[in-house]
């Protein structure tokens, strides 16, 4: 074991026996999230309620070079808080409270550990909404999302994560807490640190304090429109960002994935190229936008263009939306399930679709391909058997050549899922000289490289 009894005996004296566990369950509990990554436990498991416990717990692990990796709601899908070099596991779980709403300024003040369904449960009553919408609404935390960048379904036309984050209070690897970033719209003053800190996944600082800035509850209306080829569909996605209207959200599902969610979810959507809009607003605006959209898509062939889906209909529609990874999961006990997250200027979209396709084909690679189209992301799974090494080889070949191609366009290897450990590789290739200038502000935060080890950069 890497950390001694001394430190348990620190780590017990500061938060009880009930908040420091080395039980087997709690440290296989905490070895792996959702990704397929090789699960690492951590030493020990910790529970802190406040920013002076995080505080006292990382001047400690600072002085003794001890691993350090948060951990919200491990719902990650690329190894992101696996702690891959032991250590503590730091569960900011039960800081979970929302602190203050200021109804009048459109903001919420709140612990990490809370999930976003809710938060937004609980902003409900004051008409406001925080709106990323990822997949992973349920088991996700807003201390989870600072920390990937996330986003998902209504990234279209709200933004991320990022765009939220007003004010952090952070505690740096020496155990100095520190409050960045200032509650307004706007500021030019000083470096941005919040946006330092959105994204950076655990490898500067423990966030234990975020306000985010909020909107107010739109009128909501959903659409689904069918076409015959995903072309036609990702064409429309073009049309729909250079032409029209913003719709609140504009998914893409291929055949393959709308099956996998029909059998998973009990739902009877066409197995057919597939685009999941909502529009968000006022009536007369979202009848507006629909009517434009609904052209476009008629223009493009769509099979068929179904609107005035009622509530319970629209809530039956994006669960099943929401259930596409573990539906690929599920009903492929005997393949590993990878995703990739990748994201192309919206010019390349239909090109994205096309090239994922072929290179599926030429290297016999099963895939399904969904995700938040409207702002250039697309998920592609890569099935693999397990106990195949070679198709696993080949799922990371077809990975490899997408992600070389999107980034030859202009894209990302990585549109909200993060780094992690599985998109290290890339790191050099997007990011190119400037990414020792990310190493150095690494060594900055954090000198002994005590947070979040193995992540975010190719090994030296
Ligand atoms: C079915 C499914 C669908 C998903 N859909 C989406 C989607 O649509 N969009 C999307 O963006 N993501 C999606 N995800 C990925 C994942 O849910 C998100 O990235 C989510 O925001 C992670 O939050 P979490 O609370 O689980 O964080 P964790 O997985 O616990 O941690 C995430 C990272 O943040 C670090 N961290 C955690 N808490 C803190 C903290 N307080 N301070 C500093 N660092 C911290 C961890 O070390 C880790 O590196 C999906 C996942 C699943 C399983």
């Amino acid at each position: 074991m890497a950390i001694t009894q001394a430190t348990l005996d620190m780590l017990t004296a500061l938060l009880g026996a009930d908040r420091v566990s080395i039980k087997a369950a709690d440290l296989e509990a905490h070895a792996q999230d959702e990704s397929f990554h090789t699960p690492h436990p951590p030493d020990v498991v910790v529970w802190p309620l406040s920013a002076e416990e995080v505080s006292a717990i990382l001047r400690h692990a600072n002085e003794l070079s001890i691993p350090v990796t948060p951990w919200c709601g491990g719902s990650s899908l690329e190894g992101n808080p696996i702690p891959v070099c032991g250590g503590i596991v730091v569960d900011l779980i039960r800081m979970n409270q929302i602190l203050e709403v200021r109804e009048q300024d459109l903001q919420v003040v709140a612990q990490p550990g809370i999930i976003y369904d809710e938060l937004n449960k609980r902003l409900a009553r004051y008409g406001l909404f925080f709106p990323p919408a990822p997949g992973s609404s349920d088991i996700a935390t807003i201390g989870g999302m600072v920390a990937n960048n996330s986003s998902g379904m209504h990234a279209v036309k709200y933004g991320a994560t990022k765009d939220y984050v007003l004010q952090l209070q952070v505690v740096l690897a020496d155990g100095e807490i520190i409050r960045i970033g200032r509650p307004v719209i706007k500021s030019s003053s000083g470096y941005d640190l919040c946006r330092l800190i959105v994204g950076s996944e655990g490898t500067l600082g423990i966030v234990t304090e975020i306000t985010l800035r909020l909107r107010i509850r739109p009128e909501v209306v959903a659409a689904v429109a069918v076409f015959e080829t995903m072309e036609a569909a990702a064409e429309v996605i073009y049309a729909i960002n250079r032409y029209g209207p913003t719709p609140a959200a504009l998914e893409l599902m291929d055949p393959t994935i709308v099956g996998i969610v029909n059998a998973w979810t009990k739902s009877t959507l066409a197995e057919a190229p597939t685009l999941v809009m909502e529009f968000h607003g006022l009536p007369a605006g979202i009848e507006q936008e629909l009517e434009l959209v609904e052209e476009t898509c008629r223009e493009a062939g769509c099979v068929s263009f179904e609107k005035g889906l009622t509530p319970p209909e629209r809530e039956k529609l994006w669960h099943a939306r929401k259930q596409a990874h573990e539906a690929v999961k599920q009903l492929n006990t005997g393949s590993r399930a990878e995703i990739g997250d990748i994201v192309v200027p919206i010019s390349h979209y239909t090109e994205a679709v096309q090239k994922a396709y072929a290179l599926a084909e030429e290297l016999h690679v099963r895939i399904a391909t969904f995700g938040h189209a409207g702002d250039g992301n697309m998920h592609v799974e890569m099935l693999s058997d397990k106990s195949s090494e070679h198709e696993h080889e080949r799922t990371a070949e077809f990975n490899r050549r997408l992600v070389h191609w999107v980034l030859s366009v202009g894209g990302t290897c990585t549109g909200e899922h993060g780094v992690g450990i599985g998109k290290r590789e890339f790191m050099p290739l997007e990011h190119g000289t400037s990414l020792e200038t990310m190493r150095k502000i690494k060594r900055l935060f954090d000198p002994k490289g005590i947070l979040n080890p193995g992540k975010m950069f190719p090994d030296a």
